[in-house]
This record gives C-alpha cells, sequence and structure tokens, in this order.
C-alpha cells in the first residue's frame, strides 16, 4: 500500500503506524521546504514503505526519481528522521502515480538504479504500468519498453519525443540527422547507430523518435526497445529460469533493437557476451541496431575491445552541449507545450542560467510554471528569477537581509516584528540568533549592519551571536545540516 500526501489517508488496522508516520512525514516535509518546492515535487510523491529504517518514497517518473536524488535526498532523510528519532535510509522508487484519491498502484519493489548482473532474481521486477503523459507533464519518462506492434506487448513511446519536438541546432545536427536516416532506411543508413553524450541531452529522445518513425513506416516490423538495465535483467532471469533460448528468439529476431544507456553494460561481463551474439546475429541479418551511451565506444571502461569495434563499424555520433540560442528555442518549444506564455528576456535568463542539461531546462521551467500557479501571477523575468533562485546550480543571486529574514520566520513561524524588537525569550531569540548567523554565512553584510537590522544591536551582540549557533553547528550534525540547507536555499552555499 501507498500514502500520499494530503490524502487524509485513514489507517487500517493492519497498518496503523504506516499511515501515522506517513502523515507525520509529509507534515514534518511541508515545514522543511518551501510551498513552491512542496508543490511542485512533493504532492505526486507517496510513501511506499517503511520499514527497519528504510524508507521507499514513491515517485511518478524517473526524471522525480533522479531529481529528487539530487535536489532532496538530504531533506526526506531528515524530515523521516525527525519522525522516527533515528536516522532513515531512504530510497525514491518509480511507482505507477497515485490516482487522485490518493490511492496507488503497487509499487515495483526495487528502486531502479539497484538492479545489477548477479545472481538470478527468483521473480521479475515488475514493470511499473506507467500512465503516458499529459501535455502538461514535461517531466514524464516512461518505462521504456516493449514488444511492438506486431508483438503481444505494445511499444510505450513518450508522446513528446518526436522527431518534430526536437530541437535541432549544431549541437545535435548530426545525431538528429543519422536518427532520421536511420529510421527511413533501417539496416542500410548507419548500422549500429551509436548515439553519445552527456546525461540530459536528447540521447533516449532520439531513440523514442527513431522507433516512432520506423513503426510508421513499417508497422508490421518488430522493434523492441528497451534500456541496458532491462535487458541486463531481462538476461539474468533468463539465466536463473534456465530460459536462455526463449530470451534469445526474442532479441535475435527482431528488425529493430534500440537500447538505452549501453553503458550500463560496464563491467558486465556475461551481458557483454550475450548482446555481442545478439549484436551479430542481427546485423548479419541486416536489422537495425542502435544504441546511446553516456560515453563513446572505446571511453566505456571494461567494455570489451570486440564490441567496441562492433560498435564502430557503423556510426558514432556525439550529442553535444546545447548552444545559447538551442537552449531557447528548446525552452519555447516546452512552453508551448506547456501553454505558458513565457516572455523572451525570461526564455533568454533560463537559457543563460542553466547552459549543459536539457532535463534540468524543463525542470526549471516546472519550477516557474509551478511558482506561476502558486502566486497566481504571469510569467515575468522577475517571477522566473524567483523562482529558480537558489534551486538551480549557477543561479547566484545577490542575497539580501530580508531573504534571510524571510525564511527564517518562515521556518520558526515568527513575525518579523518580534526578531526585529527588544523582545528576548527563548522563542525569538533563538531564531534571531539564527538569522545573524545565516546573514554572516551568506551575505556580505558586517556585523554591524547585520546590528542594524534588528533595531540597532551593537556589532559585538551580533558576534556572539553567530559564536554560539557556530558551536552548535560544530556539535550537532542534524542542527549543521538544517543550516546548510537554509543556506542552500537562500542560494549561499
Ligand atoms: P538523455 O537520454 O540524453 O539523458 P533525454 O532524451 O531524456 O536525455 O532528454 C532529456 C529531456 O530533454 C527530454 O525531456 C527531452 O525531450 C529534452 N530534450 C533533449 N534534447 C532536446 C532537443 N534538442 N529538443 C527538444 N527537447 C530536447
Ligand atoms: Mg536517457
Amino acid at each position: 500500500m501507498t500514502i500520499a500526501p494530503d490524502s487524509s489517508h485513514e489507517p487500517q488496522p493492519n497498518e496503523p503506524e504506516l499511515g501515522r508516520k506517513a502523515n507525520a512525514f509529509f507534515d514534518t516535509l511541508k515545514r522543511k521546504v518551501s510551498r513552491q518546492q512542496y508543490a511542485t515535487w512533493f504532492q505526486r510523491t507517496s510513501v511506499v514503505s517503511w520499514a527497519r529504517g528504510e524508507l521507499k518514497v514513491g515517485v511518478p517518473n524517473r526524471f522525480y526519481q533522479e531529481w529528487m536524488q539530487r535536489h532532496f535526498l538530504g531533506i526526506v532523510a531528515e524530515a523521516a528522521g525527525d519522525v522516527e528519532h533515528s536516522p532513515v535510509r531512504v530510497a525514491f522508487c518509480v511507482v505507477d502515480q497515485p490516482a487522485e484519491s490518493g490511492s496507488a498502484a503497487p509499487p515495483p519493489e526495487q528502486p531502479a538504479e539497484t538492479v545489477s548482473e548477479g545472481p538470478a532474481p527468483t521473480t521479475p521486477p515488475p514493470v511499473a504500468p506507467t500512465t503516458m503523459a499529459s501535455a502538461n507533464d514535461p517531466a514524464y519518462q516512461p518505462t521504456p519498453f516493449v514488444g511492438s506492434g506486431a508483438q503481444d506487448i505494445p511499444l510505450r513511446l513518450n508522446d513528446h519525443y518526436t522527431f518534430e519536438n526536437f530541437v535541432m541546432g549544431p549541437s545535435n545536427s548530426v545525431a538528429y540527422a543519422a536518427a532520421m536516416a536511420v529510421a527511413q532506411k533501417p539496416g542500410r543508413a548507419y548500422n549500429p547507430l551509436f548515439i553519445h553524450g552527456a546525461v540530459g541531452l536528447g540521447k533516449t529522445h532520439l531513440l523514442h523518435a527513431i522507433c516512432r518513425d520506423f513503426l510508421r513506416r513499417s508497422p508490421q516490423d518488430r522493434i523492441c526497445f528497451l534500456s541496458c538495465e532491462e535487458f541486463t535483467n531481462e538476461f539474468v532471469q533468463a539465466l536463473g529460469r534456465k530460459d536462455l533460448q526463449r530470451f534469445r528468439d526474442r532479441f535475435r529476431t527482431v528488425n529493430l533493437l534500440v537500447i538505452d544507456d549501453i553503458h550500463f553494460l560496464e563491467g558486465k561481463e556475461r551481458t557483454q557476451e550475450e548482446f555481442f551474439h545478439t549484436f551479430n546475429q542481427l546485423y548479419r541479418g541486416n536489422q537495425q541496431i542502435v544504441v546511446s551511451s553516456d560515453a563513446a565506444p572505446s571511453e566505456i571502461p571494461t567494455l570489451e575491445e570486440r564490441l567496441v569495434s562492433r560498435f564502430q563499424w557503423g556510426l558514432v555520433t556525439k550529442l553535444e552541449q546545447p548552444e545559447m540560442e538551442t537552449r531557447m528555442a528548446i525552452i519555447r518549444r516546452k512552453a508551448e507545450l506547456q501553454h505558458m506564455a513565457v516572455p523572451n528576456d525570461a526564455v533568454e535568463y533560463i537559457a543563460d542560467t542553466i547552459r549543459n542539461n536539457i532535463r534540468e531546462l524543463e525542470g526549471a521551467l516546472l519550477s516557474v510554471q509551478a511558482h506561476a500557479r502558486v502566486t497566481g501571477e504571469r510569467v515575468t523575468l522577475a517571477l522566473v528569477k524567483e523562482a529558480l533562485a537558489g534551486t538551480l546550480p549557477g543561479t547566484r543571486k545577490v542575497i539580501t537581509l530580508d531573504d534571510v529574514v524571510g525564511m527564517i520566520c518562515e521556518h520558526y513561524q515568527v513575525r518579523i516584528g518580534d526578531l526585529r524588537s527588544k523582545k528576548r525569550g527563548r522563542s525569538v531569540s533563538e531564531p534571531r540568533q539564527v538569522a545573524m548567523y545565516l546573514m554572516r554565512r551568506v551575505t556580505k553584510h558586517s556585523l554591524d549592519d547585520v546590528g542594524g537590522f534588528f533595531g540597532g544591536r551593537d556589532h559585538s551582540t551580533v558576534l556572539y551571536a553567530v559564536r554560539k549557533v557556530q558551536k552548535r553547528v560544530d556539535e550537532d550534525p542534524a542542527f549543521s545540516a538544517l543550516m546548510d540547507r537554509m543556506a542552500d536555499r537562500l542560494g549561499g552555499r
């Protein structure tokens, strides 16, 4: 069972504890992140399981999984730790999205990233029945499997990952043209086609586009499209079931084999061997092979030489970091898909801020959209700056004393007037001292400036406060983490 935030979840007799903890967890989380962050990222999460110090948080797709892992792991672990009163390990796993009511389909038993070559699992990992993207969900990434029109299992392709939606520029034009050529003349243009590039630059998008176009042209042909991780899992399971023949029949008889993130073969000798034979058979039969990777064939450590040379038989092409104009065009296209009106200066600002990952560009747009929704304002440059401030690498704005105090008031639920007054009492003196500490840490203001801000206190009072808070930071890891996070949120770590 999974428990979504704000689901007014009524604990059942067999899981009162989980329900209580999940509710407490989401409540705690709400206090730790901004309203906008909560609305954008946590509204669509759920508690999948929580036992023996391990919390599994369900997220709707891989984009979320990566983003949460990167940006919110610490906060989530801390919120869970607060509820549990002891450290909690956190894993994000992709589950089918909870329906509006807050119920959800059963989650996969393991997070996608934990699967590895090794002893065969006894049961196949369930493939989450991912729902298709809505036009309002750029963050969507489907579970990229399986089959084709000519097979029993339908091919799942992201509706947005088409050639038409792929914005071309100097950084990607060769890969784009090659992908088109392969879809149009499979087995004849470039075989294999090897597309590599850093994360978030459009490899998976192009692979989906190839499959879609290929199918449109030859609906009776068979495609196998899967991630290398899935290929590995299937292989390991087939080994375990002693059922290699079926596995081979399946992969060696397709007209188009598309494997995403082939670098996952690294260090997996048996899977490499199997893939090698699959490759040879398809190649000999003139069937098209397309793979993507985060590195060129020769740069994938421990990739067997014979595979490296096979990959080089065809076309190896790289997706480069997109240039400014391409990034701007991509933002415009994504905004259009979202029915968002984004003025030129805002487009330029986003493109200038996020330079090397298109997925992050999309994440930024999503934040902007959420911000506009929460504040009810139109998207303007000012709103974009506010929405992105501090949440993205490289977005460094000048942090003001007001920024710090605003966050402290929100966190400690105190009034700014009280902080600036002569009031003493712990409920105001602690937040005031923390504010002074953070002001010194993340702004360039002097002790006197800070003292002046707090109703004309002198610099020795500020110094005392800063030292006191620093001492607590040194002694209390949880408090230190809280300070790091606050500094992060202000954009001034
Ligand atoms: P990768 O597989 O290289 O990590 P993806 O294919 O998942 O990257 O792309 C990340 C996101 O960026 C996707 O939503 C994709 O649609 C988008 N994207 C990447 N390149 C382009 C492009 N040239 N035009 C439009 N969208 C793009
Ligand atoms: Mg990818």
